[in-house]
């Protein structure tokens, strides 16, 4: 097998399309080499090495130790230099790279190879001895770290203390002989720690350097990375051993990022950071503030420091074309990581850049425009999920600030919440509820995030950091979880032990309210008032084109006006689920409800239903009106009748004494109606059997509604009646019976003539199977997949948290099936109720209503099976029609 491919030179043995097997590093790498890039020289041991590696107790194939040899001498013949070699010694990084970017993640060693021997020879190479300990002080620093597991904290001890001892603020000021004494404090102390030596033998340190990217797969900063991402543990990393290029040869040398576009805002020019006389991540750490690349950025951004376009223009010309030339050959924005050795430009990553969300629109569009993407293309190339960003409010541009600090506007939007210090305080805080049983919101403030801190990210409203640029760690994560974030607020001070944020005299304690502006960098005293996102622009642009390519119509779940109208807003072409048992909780409705709960016979309940036909009424009348002849689909009651019942005893004393009723009586229904699984228990259309007039005053309030409407707008108003829960044509037959009667006097008696259907909802097993004579007399289906996710499982949502996240992580079940349709069982349910439906009544209408409506990967499922439309909830319905597009591409 062929477990090593080289690349440099000119050509390369691998290519961009086989990043599943050299990793996405390793697969660019190659392909950069192959377009005559300059890339240093290397190979990639492919991500097959790695699946062996822990497939095999965490050993090599027998023939990679034979391939890696034969690598090293593709490297040596390139460079003209010799691993481990006295005289010319050939240093290398040894890099990860997995199939799907996993920023920071894994550890990369740079200048490996060197020891005592060699770091001479580099040193009168390069006639620069302060370089050469540079670089090894440097090695051993990140060598010990990520193999051999001596902390960071140590080196940055001794190096604190060094200059301290010398009088110095930056580590540049240390000369050679600093830092000979530095590497031999550094080796000291390795050699305390471990109890032997640090290893001196080229080979030996490149095995251990290997080994350790493929230890690193599986260290638990990836393994939550991957699991928020879902990203599959077995794809595994590559690694990539590569030739070192210097960026800390001094004054003519430099390392940067750049993006090939704006990833904050998408706009058309190049973006990013450099550092004179540095090496790798030195960038994006934050150690020092990183200079703008072009002079135009300079000249708008408040660092002052000089560009790359200023100081070095030859190398910033070719760096300009080179990342034309890659923009235009991944027909994508890039991101782009190179370093200057002594005035040659080298190239070390290219990929296709993270970006918000709002860029990936501009981006895409201005593609399009450009004549590089199809509109098909640009569909697909965005995110649905990340669309959920842009619905995200900004700060009310008329609102107060009051400005604490200003720091960079590393990811957009506007977030406020509680200060927390900690991930863990960020975690535990947003799992509390407030009085309004909403998550508490967090702010995160770090001085910088690092790979541990990303589930605090994930739990936080906002991150907001002190230190670190637009590329930092806390900046470049929020972005790709779409959270706001201001970064290197260096006004801010944190004093994490005494739990407080000091800025200009002021303090500010954990649990303090601050709002962030991620799109201005501004901190901002106390919950400022937001405002709403606009939909038009690039995202209506982009949205109207996916509306051009699907198939499937997205409606809605809604049943308040401002439900309907927000649906609207966000482009719904109809109510596919209207829950009128919502309407029922309102202050004045529920003692009607609650008076026909604890009726005593048909005429007490008709008595009290009576009282709730106009309220039923005028909520079905302004649906109608606000959805101006678009489809409305109203599902009969379907809750258990005890869930509008008062339960404690303080309640029940309340109610009974509003309602004039008597308390034990209350209680004594409530203790009736009581079941042991309500989700199985006495509701949908199992209340319209035993309580048929319940159904008919609702049918009654549906259509008197929609005469009216009707009349009202001269437009006949097309109402669809759905029936909850049925279990077959006969259930669903009864009910309807007394729905076409009353539809029949409602028309008699306005004169009006009713376009309404009624069809039911496929939530059952069963009324999945019997789909076929269920369609016999049913006009629609719509497929209530929450329910028949429990049903067709066997599971209930409301107590699965115990035990369905085992099912995910053991890997018994892929995903959570309440968030993604199961297509194996529930969707073959589905599947079922559609042939089986469409067999009897061809054009039967077929929707979708559980909350797998928006999901994007459940809507390309419901594009297989032929489904008509999806329905959702409001906010999720530009996600729908995104979705929906992509599933037939
Ligand atoms: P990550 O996956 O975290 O981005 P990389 O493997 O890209 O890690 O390494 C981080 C940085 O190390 C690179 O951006 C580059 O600056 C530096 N680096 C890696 N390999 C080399 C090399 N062969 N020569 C010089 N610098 C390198
Ligand atoms: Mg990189
Ligand atoms: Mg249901």
């Amino acid at each position: 097998t062929k477990w090593v491919l080289t690349f440099g030179g000119g050509s390369a043995e691998g290519r961009a399309d086989m990043r599943d097997l050299l990793g996405g590093k390793g697969a660019n790498l190659a392909e950069m080499a192959s377009i005559g890039l300059p890339v240093p020289p290397g190979f990639t041991i492919t991500t097959e090495v790695c699946t062996h590696f822990f497939a095999n107790g965490r050993s090599h194939p027998s023939d990679l130790a034979a391939q890696v040899d034969a690598g090293l001498r593709h490297i040596e013949a390139i460079t003209g230099r010799r691993f481990g070699d006295a005289e010319n010694p050939l240093l290398v990084s040894v890099r990860s790279g997995s199939r799907a970017s996993m920023p920071g993640m894994m550890d990369t060693i740079l200048n490996l190879g060197l020891n005592d021997r060699t770091v001479e020879a580099l040193a009168r190479n390069a006639d620069d001895r302060r370089f050469a300990y540079d670089s090894y002080r440097r090695f051993i620093q990140m060598y010990s770290d990520v193999v051999l597991g001596v902390e960071h904290h140590h080196f940055e001890d001794l190096l604190e203390g060094l200059k301290e001892r010398k009088g110095v603020v930056e580590d540049t000021e240390l000369d050679a002989d600093d830092l000979a004494s530095l590497v031999g404090s550094y080796k000291a102390k390795v050699a305390e720690e471990r109890g032997e030596p640090f290893p001196e033998d080229p080979r030996a340190q490149l095995w251990g350097a290997i080994d350790a990217v493929f230890s690193s797969w599986m260290n638990s900063r990836a393994i939550t990375y991957r699991k928020l991402n879902r990203i599959p543990e077995d794809w595994g990393t590559a690694v990539n051993v590569q030739a070192m290029v210097f960026g800390n040869m001094g004054e003519t040398s430099a390392t940067g990022v750049a993006f090939t576009r704006d990833p904050s805002t998408g706009e058309k020019r190049l973006y990013g950071e450099f550092l004179i006389n540095a090496q790798g991540e030195d960038v994006v750490a934050g150690i020092r503030t990183p200079q703008p690349i072009t002079e135009a950025a300079r000249a708008e951004g408040k660092v002052k420091a000089p560009s790359l376009e200023a100081r070095m223009p030859e190398v910033f010309a070719e760096f300009v074309e080179t990342a034309r030339r890659l923009e235009a050959h991944y027909r994508d924005m890039q991101d782009l990581e190179f370093t200057v050795e002594r005035g040659a430009l080298w190239m070390l990553q290219a990929r296709n850049g993270k970006r918000t969300a709002k860029a990936a629109l501009k981006i895409a569009v201005d593609l399009v425009n450009e004549g590089v993407l199809s509109k098909e293309e640009a569909v697909a190339r965005i995110d649905p999920a990340s669309l959920d960003q842009l619905l995200h409010p900004t700060i009310d541009p008329k609102a107060e600030r009051k400005i604490v600090a200003t720091g960079l506007p590393a990811s957009p939007g506007a977030a406020q919440g509680e200060i927390v210090f900690s991930s863990e305080a960020a975690e535990e805080a947003a799992g509390r509820l407030d009085e309004d049983k909403k998550r508490r919101s967090v702010i995160l403030v770090r001085a910088e995030t690092s790979p541990e801190d990303i589930s605090g990210m994930h739990a936080a409203a906002g991150i907001l950091t002190t230190r670190g640029g637009m590329t930092s760690h806390a900046a470049v994560v929020a972005r790709g979880m779409g959270k706001p974030c201001v970064s290197g607020a260096g006004s801010l001070r944190i004093d994490e032990k005494a739990g407080v944020l000091t800025v200009a005299g002021r303090t500010f304690k954990a649990g303090d309210v601050i709002t962030i502006d991620g799109s201005t960098g501004q901190v901002l005293d106390g919950a400022v008032a937001m405002i709403e996102p606009e939909l038009s622009g690039d995202f209506g642009t982009l949205i109207g084109w996916a509306d051009e390519i699907r198939r499937m119509k997205v409606r809605a779940n809604a049943e308040t006006p401002d439900d309907a109208r927000a649906a609207l807003a966000f482009g719904a072409e109809g109510i596919g689920l209207s829950r009128t048992e919502h309407m029922f909780f309102d202050e004045a409705r529920i003692v009607a409800v609650r008076e026909m709960i604890l009726a005593d016979d048909e005429a007490g309940r008709r008595k009290a239903l009576a009282k709730l036909l106009p309220f039923q009424k005028a909520d079905f009348a302004e649906l109608f009106e606000i959805m101006k002849g678009l489809p409305v689909t109203i599902r009969l009651l379907d809750p258990p009748l005890h869930e509008f019942l008062p339960h404690t005893d303080q309640d029940i004393a309340e109610v009974a004494q509003a309602m004039g009723a008597d308390p034990e009586k209350l209680r004594g229904r409530a203790e009736e109606l009581a079941e042991f699984n309500p989700m199985l228990g006495f509701r949908g259309c199992r209340l319209a059997i035993a309580y048929p007039e319940i159904a008919e005053m609702q049918a009654r309030a549906i259509f008197e509604a929609a005469a009216e409407a009707g009349k009202a707008t001269g437009e006949p108003v097309t109402c669809e009646v759905m029936v909850p829960l049925v279990v077959g044509r006969a259930d669903f037959d009864f009910v309807k019976a007394r729905i076409d009667a009353m539809a029949k006097a409602v028309s008699e008696e306005t004169g009006q003539k009713l376009a309404y259907q009624v069809g039911t909802m496929i939530e059952l097993p069963r009324a999945a199977l019997r789909a076929g004579e269920i369609a016999e007399t049913a006009e629609f289906f719509s497929f209530g997949t929450n329910d028949l996710t429990q049903t067709g499982l066997g599971i209930s949502r409301d107590d699965a948290a115990p035990f369905l996240s085992h099912y995910v992580d053991k890997k018994l079940l892929a995903y959570d099936p309440f968030v993604t349709i199961d297509r194996e069982g529930v969707g073959e349910l589905v599947a079922l109720g559609v042939e089986r439906g469409r067999a009897v009544r061809p054009k039967i209408k077929l929707g979708i209503c559980g909350e797998h409506g928006g999901d994007p990967a459940s809507i390309e499922f419901c594009e297989e099976v032929g489904l008509d439309y999806v329905s959702c909830s409001p906010f999720r319905v530009p996600i729908a029609r995104l979705a929906a597009a992509q599933a037939t591409l």
